[in-house]
């Protein structure tokens, strides 16, 4: 019988398999089901093991994902408006269970996407549709990879397991933050596709959803820009947390929406060498350990206001990842080996814009405005593709001052944040970045640096479903999926979420 050993912890010098032995005299082998470090103590860093231990003549088997074939077919192929990780995994899990099914994106495959990403930073010129978040992959495609979730679902195991057949590494099965890295994504993604392809799922790229085609409320089929018509009952739309366009034309057919709560903030650049000797101090450089990560909180007396890191990119680099020719937004990633010199974080504060507004997309719409603000800051300066940023002692003390282009491909553009944000958003920023200065002593520093605006953290919109059916409110066989409905957060969350539709859709016709 194999042994679970649970809270091992190990000094970085100690050699696993020798403690191993010393729990269980003559294992045969044994599998890693959760790894995290614990850097707690300055001199005492460990790492943190729970492991499955096999005797002899025992061995490891691989968890079992196999899928039964779905009994019955829907009357017509559904559809997945968007490729996002949401998307895919709708489509993955109907053609590992049979359904044949239609994936329509609006922008091109990724390696050509990746070509649009490069002009843009390089020369300014944005592609409505190929862009850090539209295009196959979706905005996970360019992402970090940060597979860690706050949700609990019986499909993270089926997720992770699917990623690794596509090859992502193996270890994101028991690292406490696993993590793919943008440039293994990247691969990720296209063998993900041709699996697609071959197993039943049509996939037309460069087909931008504009009309979404109801009768009596009843989902009959959507229309792309270019006037071809797709038939059927059910569609799973994912399109994202940017897709304003497809909101707008959502109301115009009368599906319910409401506005919610989001963050917006701006995000900071560290040298990775300080928040390397900030988190592992004495161990600092140990060849063992990457890149030190962190995660902040900070909540105002009242309890009213949080402010807290979020997406923190080790070894990362700053995007421009915007969506609008007149807008800027600032996003992190990073690569499998978290290697650049910085480390980046989202420092956002939670708003809520709209609530007493009766327009529900009072919070679509400021969040526009401040991108737009932003960009015209840019422009003031003579920029044109550079994201605005300013030194963190800078902010706190209200001045314009030099900037480096740090990690930022597309460059940095010198403004006041002060002058850009709300004065309230401003406020809370230095509050919690004098706290976590005390927490992580010279996290407020002259070399570190703030970009903008940080405002694509989540969606300022629900297109709320029923609780059991996942349908829209409003409009049966439409499935509000994802982030851009309000029902993610994440690309794990966003992958889940699509699993969670597409076997509704499947039950639904049993
Ligand atoms: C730079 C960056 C880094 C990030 N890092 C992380 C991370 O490390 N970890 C993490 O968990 N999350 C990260 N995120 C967030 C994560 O990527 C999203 O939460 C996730 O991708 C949401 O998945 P989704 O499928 O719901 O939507 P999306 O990924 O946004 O996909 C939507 C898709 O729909 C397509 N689309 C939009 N409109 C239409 C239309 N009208 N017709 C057809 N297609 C359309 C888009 O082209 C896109 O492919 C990051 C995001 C960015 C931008």
């Amino acid at each position: 019988m194999s042994q679970k050993l649970t809270n091992i912890k190990i000094r970085l010098d100690e050699n696993l398999d020798e403690i191993v032995e010393r729990h269980v005299p003559n294992y045969s082998s044994y599998r890693i089901l959760r790894k995290s470090i614990d850097a707690r103590k300055r001199h005492e860093l460990r790492e943190v093991y729970s492991l499955e231990v096999f005797e002899q003549n025992e061995q490891a088997s691989n968890p079992d994902f196999s899928l039964e074939k779905a009994k019955t077919q829907p009357p017509q192929k559904p559809i997945i408006i968007g490729s996002g990780p949401a998307g895919l995994f709708a489509a993955l899990r109907f053609v590992e269970r049979g359904v044949p099914c239609v994936l329509l994106e609006r922008g091109k495959e990724c390696a050509q996407r990746m070509l649009k990403i490069n002009r843009y930073w390089r020369y300014g010129e944005l592609d409505p549709d190929n862009n850090v978040c539209y295009g196959e992959g979706g905005a996970g495609l360019y992402s970090d990879g940060k597979l860690i979730t706050r949700i609990k679902s019986e499909f993270i195991p089926y997720v992770l397991d699917r990623l690794i057949q596509f090859g992502a590494p193996e270890e994101i099965r028991y690292l406490s933050n696993p993590h793919v890295g943008s440039d293994r994504i990247r691969r990720v993604i296209p063998k993900l596709r041709e699996f697609l392809k071959e197993k039943g799922c049509e996939i037309h790229f460069e087909t931008k959803v504009e009309k979404i085609l109801a009768k009596n409320n009843k989902i009959i089929g959507c229309e792309s820009k270019d006037g071809r018509s797709f038939h059927s009952e059910d569609i799973i739309l994912a399109t994202g947390h940017s897709a304003n366009d497809m909101f707008y034309h959502l109301e115009d057919i009368g599906v319910f929406m409401e506005q919610k709560p989001f963050a917006v903030g701006l995000r900071i650049e560290h040298p990775q060498t300080k928040i390397n000797k900030i988190q592992y101090r004495d161990f600092h450089d140990h060849p063992k350990l990457g890149s030190a990560n962190y995660k902040l909180t900070w909540n105002s007396p009242d309890k009213s206001t949080g402010v807290y890191s979020f997406c923190m990119c080790p070894g990362g680099l700053i995007l421009s990842s915007g969506t609008e020719t007149n807008g800027v937004v600032s996003n992190g990633m990073s690569n499998y080996r978290r290697n650049s010199p910085f480390a980046n974080a989202a420092i956002v504060v939670s708003v809520d814009p709209g609530k007493n507004s009766s327009d529900k997309f009072s919070g679509l719409k400021w969040r526009e405005n401040l991108e737009q603000k932003a960009f015209q800051k840019v422009q003031k300066n003579s920029g044109s593709k550079e994201l605005p940023a300013q030194r963190v002692t800078d902010f706190l003390r209200q001045k314009v001052g030099q900037v480096d282009k740090g990690s930022c491909p597309s460059g940095a553009s010198a403004v006041d944040f002060n002058q850009l944000l709300p004065k309230e958003i401003c406020e809370n920023l230095k509050e919690a970045l004098s706290s976590f200065d005390k927490k992580m002593p010279g996290f407020v520093d002259n070399d570190v640096q703030l970009f903008g605006v940080e405002s694509r953290t989540s969606c300022p919109v629900r297109i709320t479903r029923d609780k059991e059916s996942l349908e829209s409110l409003s409009h049966s066989g439409l499935y509000p999926t994802g982030e851009g409905a309000g029902y993610a957060g994440g690309i794990t969350s966003a992958a889940v979420d699509g699993i969670k539709v597409a076997e509704k859709i499947i039950e639904k016709y049993l």
